[in-house]
């Protein structure tokens, strides 16, 4: 038998988790979590539990597979055996090489590679509880842990997805929406507006991509204020530390 909800919006356009069509699920992030790592972030998205790990830039073993002219960007999404219903065999999957190579490709371009050739930085996404968006919060999750390990970026990359469900476009789909929506569109968008990612799983119109991009424009623009905030916090916290010699 099927769980798929009767309706996923209400009379008064409100969802199953009490959200507005274009409202995204409570996120709060830290950084600077990990002391071995050079930079870090934990980040809660609904009930979505996201640990983001940088190192680097440190020189790239073996050396053959040094670039003369950039940096290396490896980019590990994981998602741990204990974070769904099912456990997951540990190890990489068709799914999480996947979701790595599309997720590091969403935010090397504001990444300045050409400052480290012959050096590799390592991101490490660990999705420790899974639901729904979990590809898009490691993203989130790592562009503050890279800016946390002082990685010089031309600016953030924030994503979240868009999907259909009731004939209608939602912002950042639940595990419902996910599961039995007619389509999900998970996006990556720089501050200026320009996509680094897209997937798209189900079919929209011409139209409603157009419309998909703009909610989740907006939904960026929110995820980056939040992550501005995070780094503005441990950046505040610093400026406290008084270093007079008095
Ligand atoms: N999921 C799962 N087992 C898997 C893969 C995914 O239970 O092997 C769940 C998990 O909650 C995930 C959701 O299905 O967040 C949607 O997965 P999808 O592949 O669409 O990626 P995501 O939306 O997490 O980026």
């Amino acid at each position: 038998m099927s769980d798929k909800p009767e309706k996923f919006i209400d009379e008064n356009g409100l969802r199953l988790d009490g959200r507005r069509v274009d409202e995204i699920r409570p996120m709060k992030m830290e950084i600077g979590v990990l002391s071995r790592a050079d930079g870090s972030c934990y980040l809660e998205w609904g009930k979505n539990k996201v640990l983001a790990a940088v190192y680097g830039p440190r020189e790239l073993h073996p050396r053959r597979l040094q670039k003369a002219d950039s940096v290396l960007i490896r980019y590990r999404y994981n998602m741990a055996a204990f974070s769904v219903e099912d456990r997951i065999r540990p190890g990489p999957s068709r799914r999480s090489i996947e979701i790595s190579k599309v997720s590091r490709e969403a935010f090397e371009p504001v990444v300045l590679t050409h400052l480290y050739p012959g050096a590799v930085i390592d991101v490490f996404a660990e999705v420790l509880q899974a639901d729904a968006g979990t590809r898009t919060a490691a993203i989130n999750a790592a562009c503050v842990a890279l800016a946390d390990a002082g990685i010089p970026m031309k600016g953030l990359v924030s994503a979240c997805a868009v999907g259909k469900v009731d004939g209608q476009l939602v912002l950042d789909l639940n595990k419902p929406e996910d599961n039995y929506g007619d389509a999900d569109i998970p996006m990556a968008m720089t501050s200026d507006g320009e996509i680094t990612l897209v997937q798209m799983d189900g079919d929209v119109t011409p139209e409603e991509f157009k419309k998909a991009i703009e909610m989740c424009k907006e939904g960026c623009r929110q995820i980056m204020e939040i992550q501005k905030e995070t780094l503005r916090s441990k950046f505040t916290k610093l400026e406290d530390v008084d270093i007079s010699d008095d």
